[in-house]
């Protein structure tokens, strides 16, 4: 599933591409139900002859405004796609919404797997508002983090994929921080030191920044991985410490990584490194 810094490099290569400006000529919804909000048919009608105002990034949304004053947000949940083609390109099945353009080009959403969603609104908050902390803004401070945790008996894995409590996080991006801040995920959140959450809030900002610099994580060679909207593949699959890296190497001490569950989610964990203990707070 696309993360923060996968959606932060589609949402860059979308401005980079000179889309903004762009009319929308017409829109083809090929499969309704990616079409939350509102139907289908009036996500069509509503959009044609909008023009492209911005694009923004909110958790794992992306956000596209338009100059009438509407959003348009998408998740792109499992094997969701933003490509840019020229309209002369044939449309293939998985492409489920295509976006025509007043510049010869389209846009079109490729998704195999069909759960991402699209949400036409006046207000974004509508669809983001119960989202938490932006973790790469000024917002997301020691202390304001520090006083997030506190209030939270819950292991530390389940929290961090919590989206309300801190969004644009997922199954990579907590696994490579708890890695990096040497926490065990089944750790409680109010059980941390003040040295472990400093640690913790600095893993965070740095596995997400070294994504986005490497332009995301593609795993695997299948046609629902991540790739950016010019069909680009990140490079930070080749820079992971521990996930899915399961029998290899801790990349610090050489210990065999270990996959374990928590909260139902695969968890990749250095047992050495990342050892157990709720300590009290000091
Ligand atoms: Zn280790």
């Amino acid at each position: 599933m696309p993360e923060l810094p996968e959606v932060q490099t589609i949402v860059m290569e979308l401005r980079e591409a000179g889309l903004i400006g762009c009319k929308i000529r017409s829109v083809k919804v090929q499969w309704d139900k990616i079409v939350a909000v509102p139907d289908a048919a009036t996500f069509a009608q509503e959009l044609t002859g909008q023009t492209i105002a911005g694009f923004a990034r909110r958790g794992k949304y992306i956000l596209i405004q338009f100059e009438a004053g509407k959003y348009l947000l998408l998740h792109l949940r499992m094997t969701g796609q933003l490509i840019i083609k020229k309209a002369t390109e044939p449309v293939l099945k998985h492409e489920r919404v295509v976006f025509e353009l007043d510049d010869g080009r389209t846009l079109r959403y490729h998704d195999t797997r069909k759960f991402g969603r699209f949400y036409l609104v006046n207000d974004p908050q509508a669809v983001i508002g119960k989202l938490g902390w932006e973790p790469l803004e000024a917002e997301f401070t020691v202390q304001s983090f520090t006083a997030g945790l506190v209030q939270h008996a819950r292991q530390l894995k389940p929290l961090l994929l919590d989206q309300t409590f801190i969004a644009g996080l997922g199954n990579i991006y907590v696994d490579e921080a708890l890695f990096a801040a040497r926490l065990h995920p089944q750790r409680l959140a109010n059980s941390l030191t003040k040295t472990e959450i400093s640690a913790l809030h600095q893993a965070i900002r740095q596995v997400l920044q070294k994504g986005i610099a490497n332009r995301g994580t593609s795993l695997g060679n299948g046609e629902g991985n991540f790739a950016s909207a010019s069909r680009r593949r990140g490079r930070n699959q080749e820079s992971l410490t521990v996930f899915r890296r399961t029998g290899q190497a801790c990349p610090r001490c050489g210990t065999a990584i270990q996959r374990l569950i928590v909260g139902q989610r695969s968890t990749h964990i250095c047992p050495k490194c990342q050892q157990l203990k709720n300590k009290h707070k000091v």
